[in-house]
C-alpha cells in the first residue's frame, strides 16, 4: 500500500527510527552513567536517582539469580505505581527473565490464570495482596513470593493505597507476613544482594520481555509476547515523535498505571529512554493530578479520555496552573473533539489522540504533536509502522474513505500469543496484524476508527457504529460520558441504548436527549432507551467497560 502519510511528517520526523539491537534495560544503564545524580523517579515527595535506581534494579537482578531465576524464567509483578514497580521490572529483565504484569485489581481466579497460563515461578507483590496471591500459590506453579511493604522505599499513605486495597470491606487485610521458605522480602532481596550487574546474553528481537495479558472480554485473557526490540523500538518512536523533548530535561506524570502497556511503553520506558523525571502517582485521583501538575511542573501527561474529562470537570480545576505540560497523548479509547478542544486550552502544548492495542507495544498512530492535527483522526503511523485498510466485504485493500478492518505492520508488533500458535495464526493475515478495528483513510493518509468490529450494531438490518452516537452525545452541554451499546430488540435485532452521565448540577431528561439526538442523527441511530447514571463502570486506564454493561444487559435479559 502506498505511503502517502509520510509526506505528512514535519522534516524532524525521519519515517525510520534507527534502532539499536539491545537489550531495554542498556536504556536505564546508560541513564545511569551519563546522569547519575539526575532524578529518575519522584514519589510522594522523596525522589530517587538514575544511580539508585539501576543499583536497586541491578540488586533486585542479583537477589532473583540467588533464588534460581534465570534467562527466560516468568516473574510475575502485582503492584500498583510505585518504585518497587519500576525496580521489579528492571530487575527482571537484567536476570534475562520474562516480566508477566498483572493488574492489583485482580480476583483471586483471574490472578491464578494468569500465573498457570504464563508459568511463572515468582510474583512481587504489596503486603497487603499478599493473601490473595498465597491464596492461589498451590494451584500455579509459584515458587517464590517477594513482598514488599508500602513503607519499604517512601512514605506510601494508605488512603492512596485504594481501590486495590479497600478501605471499608477490607477484603484484604494487612497481613503479617511471616518471610521465610518461598516467601521473601523485596527490601531485604535489595539490600543483601551484591551491586554488580552479571551479563546475560539477550537476542533482542527473539527474547521476550514481556508478557502482557489481554482478551480476556472474549475468553480466557491470552499473553502477549513482547520483545526487547518491540518495547525499545515503541519508546524510541514514542520519543521521536515528540522531537522537541530534550532529553535528560523532560518531566514525565505517570497516571497511568505501569502494569497497562500503554503506561509502561509511553511513561516509564520513554521517561527512562530519554533520561527524564517521572512523577508516579499511585492512582489516578483528579485533584492529586491537579495539585501534582501544578507543584511539579510536568512537561509531558499521557492520558486517557476519561482521565481528560474528569479534569475538565473538576471544580477547582480553573485555581490550578496546568501551563507546564507542553503534549499530552490521549489514548486508549476514542477522544471525544470536545474534550480535545476544551483540555488543550488549559495546557501550554497540544493534546493529541493516538491509537495502539497491546498487540502492538501498544502505539501505532498518532496525530503530530508540533504539526497539523486532525481533530477526530488518530493520526498518522508512526516511522516504521505501514497501516492499511482491509475490506472485509470485498477481500481486498479498501479505497480511499472506504470503512473496513485496520491492518498494521511494523517492529513494535508481538511475536505472538503465549502458547497460542493457533490464536496468533488468526490475528495475522500475511504478515499484517489484525486489529479488530473498523476504520478509514482519508486522501492526506490520516486514519480513523470507526469503532471495534465486534461492538458494531446491527439494529433493522442497519449497521450503527456506537463511536458516532456518543460522539454526538459528548457534545451535548449536560453530558459528561456517554457510551452506547446494543440490547436484544424483538424486532430489529438490536436496538440502540445509551448510558449517560450528566455533568454536575446539569439538568437533561432523556426527552431533551432525545431531541437533540433526532437533530443530529439519522433516526436509525437515535438511541431508543437512555439510561442515567452517577458513574459507569472503568479499566485502570479509565476505558469504560462497554462489556460489563453489556454483561448487565444479558442478566437483564435473562431475567425477564
Ligand atoms: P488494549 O489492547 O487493551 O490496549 O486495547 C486496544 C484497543 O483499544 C484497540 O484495539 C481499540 O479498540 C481501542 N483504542 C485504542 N486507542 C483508541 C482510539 N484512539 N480510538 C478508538 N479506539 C481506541
Amino acid at each position: 500500500m502506498e505511503r502517502r502519510w509520510l509526506n505528512h511528517y514535519p522534516p524532524e520526523i525521519p519515517s525510520e527510527v534507527d534502532y539499536e539491537e539491545q537489550p531495554l534495560f542498556t536504556y536505564l544503564e546508560e541513564a545511569a552513567t551519563i546522569n547519575p545524580e539526575k532524578t529518575a523517579l519522584h514519589f510522594l515527595g522523596k525522589e530517587m536517582s538514575y544511580q539508585q535506581l539501576h543499583e536497586s534494579a541491578v540488586r533486585f537482578s542479583n537477589g532473583l539469580s540467588c533464588l534460581g531465576i534465570g534467562k527466560g524464567d516468568r516473574v510475575a509483578i502485582m503492584l500498583p505505581n510505585c518504585p518497587q514497580a519500576v525496580i521489579a521490572y528492571y530487575g527482571i529483565l537484567l536476570t534475562g527473565g520474562i516480566v508477566v504484569q498483572t493488574n492489583p485489581l485482580y480476583t483471586e481466579r483471574e490472578l491464578s490464570h494468569q500465573l498457570e497460563d504464563s508459568g511463572a515461578s515468582a510474583i512481587v507483590c504489596l503486603d497487603q495482596l499478599f493473601s490473595r496471591v498465597a491464596a492461589v500459590k498451590e494451584m500455579t506453579q509459584l515458587e517464590h513470593i517477594i513482598v514488599t511493604g508500602i513503607k519499604d522505599y517512601l512514605p506510601f499513605p494508605k488512603n492512596l493505597l485504594y481501590p486495590f486495597v479497600q478501605k471499608k470491606q477490607k477484603p484484604f487485610t494487612v497481613v503479617d507476613v511471616q518471610y521465610g521458605g518461598s516467601v521473601h522480602s523485596f527490601k531485604e532481596l535489595v539490600s543483601n544482594s551484591e551491586n554488580r550487574r552479571i551479563p546475560v546474553d539477550i537476542h533482542p528481537r527473539e527474547d521476550v520481555a514481556l508478557l502482557q495479558y489481554t482478551g480476556g472480554t472474549t475468553g480466557p485473557a491470552k499473553g502477549v509476547m513482547l520483545t526487547h526490540s518491540n518495547l525499545v523500538v515503541n519508546s524510541k518512536q514514542c520519543s521521536i515523535w515528540i522531537y522537541k523533548h530534550r532529553v535528560g530535561e523532560e518531566v514525565v506524570l505517570a497516571a497511568l498505571p505501569f502494569f497497562h502497556v500503554y503506561g509502561m511503553t509511553v511513561v516509564m520506558n520513554q521517561a527512562i529512554m530519554t533520561r527524564a523525571k517521572l512523577i508516579i502517582l499511585p492512582r489516578f485521583d483528579p485533584k492529586q493530578v491537579l495539585q501534582t501538575i501544578h507543584k511539579q511542573r510536568p512537561t509531558l501527561f499521557p492520558g486517557a479520555p476519561t482521565m481528560y474529562i474528569a479534569l475538565l470537570n473538576h471544580p477547582d480545576l480553573m485555581k490550578y496552573d496546568l501551563s507546564s505540560i507542553q503534549a499530552c497523548i490521549s489514548g486508549s479509547a476514542p477522544l471525544p473533539k470536545e474534550v480535545q478542544q476544551k483540555f488543550q486550552a488549559v495546557i501550554s502544548g497540544s493534546l493529541v489522540e493516538g491509537y495502539g492495542l497491546t498487540e502492538a507495544s501498544p502505539v501505532t498512530h498518532s496525530n503530530l504533536i508540533y504539526g497539523n492535527q486532525v481533530n477526530g483522526s488518530i493520526g498518522l503511523p508512526w516511522p516504521n509502522t505501514e497501516a492499511a485498510i482491509y475490506s472485509t466485504e470485498r477481500g481486498e485493500f479498501a479505497e480511499v474513505g472506504e470503512v473496513g478492518e485496520l491492518l498494521v505492520r511494523g517492529p513494535q508488533v508481538m511475536k505472538g500469543y503465549w502458547n497460542q500458535p493457533e490464536e496468533t495464526a488468526a490475528v495475522f493475515k500475511d504478515g499484517w496484524l489484525m486489529t479488530g478495528d473498523m476504520g478509514y483513510m482519508d486522501k492526506n493518509g490520516y486514519f480513523y476508527i470507526v469503532d471495534r468490529k465486534k461492538d458494531m450494531i446491527i439494529a433493522g438490518g442497519y449497521n450503527i457504529y456506537p463511536r458516532e452516537i456518543e460522539e454526538v452525545l459528548y457534545e451535548h452541554e449536560a453530558v459528561k460520558e456517554a457510551v452506547v451499546v446494543g440490547i436484544p430488540d424483538p424486532y430489529r435485532g438490536e436496538t440502540v441504548k445509551a448510558f449517560i452521565v450528566l455533568k454536575e448540577n446539569a439538568i437533561c431528561t432523556e426527552e431533551t436527549l432525545n431531541k437533540y439526538c433526532r437533530e443530529n442523527l439519522a433516526a436509525f441511530k437515535v438511541p431508543r432507551v437512555y439510561e442515567f447514571r452517577s458513574e459507569l463502570p472503568k479499566t485502570m486506564v479509565g476505558k469504560i467497560l462497554r462489556r460489563v454493561l453489556l454483561e448487565e444487559e444479558r442478566a437483564k435479559e435473562r431475567e425477564t
